[in-house]
C-alpha cells in the first residue's frame, strides 16, 4: 500500500490575524483517501496561543483534503482546531461559526506583495520605482520583473492541481504586487480554498527566499495597499432580488458598519482612505460600478432588476475569509425574504 504524506494544516490562536500551521504525517492507504478516511490528529497548543503549558493538546480535525503535487502521494490536508473532546470547538475556530448555505456563493479577490529583503519585489535597494500606472495587468520586464510572473503561475498551477478553484490572477496596481482570484458555491469551501491557497503561495516563496506580504498597506504614500473584495450572492439575490430587498440589505449593511470592519481585517484605516480606489473607513455607500464606494453594485446586477452579486471592497488582504463570510451571512440572515 502506498504511503501518503499528509500535511494536515490548521490556523492558530495569534490575534488578530491567525498564522497558517502545519505538519506532516505519513500513513498508508489504498488509494489518495477521502476526507472520511482521516483521522483527528492533535498538536501542542501551548506553542501556537492555543492552550496553557500544563494542558496543552489541541484536536485536529480534518474538513477538506486537496492533492499535493510538490510531493510524491502528498495531500494538503485542512483542519479545524477543537478542543480536546474532539467536538467543541476551539474558541479560535472561526469556521465553525459560518452558518453554511450550499447557496451563498462566495468570490474573494486576494492582494499580495511578493516581498525581498523587507522591500517589495522589483523596488530598488534605495528609494521607489517608477510611479504606478503602468504595473497593473503590465507586461514586460520594466512592469513586473524577471521572477514574478514565473512564481505566479507556478502557483496557479500548483492550486489548480489541488482542485483549487481558481478563477484567474492578474498584475496589481504597485509594483511587486498581485492577485488571485477563488470562487466556490458554499461560504466554507470558498474559504478553505483561500487558505489553502495563501498556504501554497507561502510555501512555493520559501524556495524563491522571498515572503508573501499580506498587510493591507505594506508602503506608504502614493501605493495601492492590497484588498481582498468579498464577491456574495444567495439564491434569494440571484434568483429573486429587486430594488426594495437591495435597499433593505443596504440599510443592514450600514446598520453593522462597525461590526463589518471589525472583522474585515487589521490596519485597515491604513487602507481605506478614499483614495486609491477605496471608501473611507467611517463611511458607508454603495454605488453601480463605483470603485470608491464601501459596496460596488455590478452593471450586470443593476440591468437585471436587482438580481445577481454584489462586491464589498471593504475587506482587506489580511482579513480571515471565515470571519468575513461569516458576516457577510449573518447581515444578509437579518434582512427578512418575503
Ligand atoms: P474586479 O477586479 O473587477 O473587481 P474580478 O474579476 O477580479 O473583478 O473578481 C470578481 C469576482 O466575482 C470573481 O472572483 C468571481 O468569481 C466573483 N463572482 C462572479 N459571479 C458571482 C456570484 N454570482 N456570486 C458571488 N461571486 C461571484
Ligand atoms: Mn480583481
Ligand atoms: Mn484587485
Ligand atoms: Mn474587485
Amino acid at each position: 500500500m502506498p504511503k501518503f504524506k499528509l500535511e494536515y494544516i490548521w490556523l492558530d490562536g495569534y490575534t488578530p490575524v491567525p498564522n497558517l500551521r502545519g505538519k506532516t504525517q505519513i500513513k498508508e492507504f489504498d488509494s489518495f483517501p477521502t476526507l472520511e478516511q482521516l483521522p483527528n490528529w492533535g498538536f501542542d497548543g501551548s506553542s501556537t496561543q492555543q492552550a496553557e503549558g500544563r494542558s496543552s493538546d489541541c484536536v485536529l480535525k480534518p474538513v477538506a483534503i486537496y492533492p499535493d503535487s510538490t510531493r510524491t502521494n502528498g495531500a494538503i490536508v485542512m483542519c479545524e482546531v477543537m478542543m480536546p473532546d474532539g467536538v467543541t470547538p476551539h474558541p479560535s475556530n472561526a469556521r465553525a461559526t459560518i452558518l453554511d448555505d450550499p447557496g451563498a456563493w462566495f468570490g474573494f479577490e486576494q492582494e499580495y506583495f511578493l516581498y525581498e529583503n523587507g522591500r517589495p519585489l522589483g523596488f530598488p535597494k534605495d528609494g521607489y520605482p517608477a510611479p504606478q500606472g503602468p504595473y497593473y495587468c503590465g507586461a514586460g520586464y520594466s512592469a513586473v520583473g524577471d521572477v514574478a510572473r514565473q512564481i505566479v503561475e507556478e502557483h496557479l498551477d500548483l492550486c489548480l492541481d489541488a482542485g483549487i478553484n481558481h478563477e484567474g490572477i492578474n498584475a496589481e496596481v504597485a509594483k511587486g504586487q498581485w492577485e488571485f482570484q477563488i470562487f466556490g458555491k458554499g461560504s466554507k469551501k470558498c474559504a478553505d480554498e483561500v487558505w489553502v491557497a495563501r498556504y501554497i503561495l507561502m510555501r512555493l516563496c520559501e524556495s524563491y527566499g522571498l515572503d508573501v506580504e499580506f498587510h493591507c498597506k505594506p508602503i506608504k504614500g502614493d501605493w495601492n495597499g492590497s484588498g481582498m473584495h468579498c464577491n456574495f450572492s444567495t439564491t434569494y439575490m440571484r434568483e429573486t432580488g429587486g430594488k426594495e430587498y437591495f435597499e433593505a440589505l443596504m440599510a443592514q449593511f450600514e446598520k453593522n458598519v462597525n461590526e463589518h470592519i471589525a472583522v474585515y481585517g487589521p490596519d485597515n484605516h491604513l487602507r481605506l482612505t478614499g483614495l486609491h480606489e477605496t471608501q473611507a473607513i467611517d463611511k458607508f455607500s454603495y454605488g453601480i460600478a463605483d470603485r470608491g464606494a464601501s459596496i460596488r453594485v455590478p452593471h450586470s446586477f443593476a440591468n437585471n432588476g436587482y438580481k445577481g452579486y454584489l462586491e464589498d471592497r471593504r475587506p482587506n488582504s489580511q482579513g480571515d475569509p471565515y470571519q468575513i463570510a461569516s458576516r457577510v451571512l449573518k447581515t444578509i440572515s437579518e434582512v427578512p425574504t418575503p
